[in-house]
């Protein structure tokens, strides 16, 4: 990929750095925490993105004089992502009663694939397989969205040669699981469901969607 993606656009016009004193860059900053290389358990595309999104969404509130306590910015961006259509709404207009377009907001948010992307090819990263044993599950779920990813954008190049859709480059493909819990109708990301507490009221595990 050529250099420059989505997240080096923003990383620029947002001025975002680091929140450690190890290092002021973001791109670095980034591959250590998702390598794992400062000790701490390695973060995935998911929770790397959750991040970044939440940074942004800080110099939006930071921008308009916009209370940006963590408590505040992290449920609302949960409320921003998530599946609650009329939670999004009460933000959204929230937002926009201090001066923030929510349309803005949104277009703003880089998706899983972009992280992945950024890490993989802009910054030609890779990581070490063997570090993070314990890791695996993550790991796994991060490859099997990966060849999803993959395998559902050779079948749109396909598609697109037969006129049937658009180039696909010019498309974001995003895979994301969704989990809920049995007879709940309420689905979230799998990615922040294993990022927060998710639980079932009754305790009869979860169910992929
Ligand atoms: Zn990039």
């Amino acid at each position: 990929m050529g250099d420059g993606c989505k997240i080096d656009a923003l990383a620029d016009r947002f001025a975002l750095t680091a929140p450690t004193s190890a290092t002021e860059d973001i791109d670095e900053y980034l591959l250590v925490r998702w390598r794992g290389d400062d000790g701490r358990p390695a973060d995935g595309y998911g929770t790397l993105t959750e991040w970044f999104n939440k940074q942004l969404l800080g110099h939006f509130y930071e921008n308009a004089g916009r209370e940006t306590l963590g408590v505040r910015l992290d449920s609302e961006y949960e409320a921003l992502v998530g599946e609650d259509e009329l939670l999004r709404a009460e933000v959204e207009d929230d937002l926009a009663s201090d001066g923030i377009d929510p349309a803005r907001v949104r277009e703003a948010f880089v998706s899983r694939s972009t992280m992945r992307r950024h890490l993989n090819d802009c910054l030609n990263g890779n990581k070490d397989s063997s570090t993070g044993e314990s890791d695996w599950e993550r790991r796994s779920i991060d490859l099997t969205l990966d060849m999803a990813e993959g395998r559902i954008r050779d079948a749109l190049s396909s598609l697109s040669a037969k006129g049937a859709f658009p180039d696909p480059d010019s498309v974001e493909i995003d895979v994301e699981v969704q989990v809920r819990c049995v007879d709940d109708p309420y689905q979230i990301p799998l990615s922040e469901a294993l990022a927060g507490s998710f639980e079932c009221s009754e305790s009869r595990g979860s169910n992929v969607a």
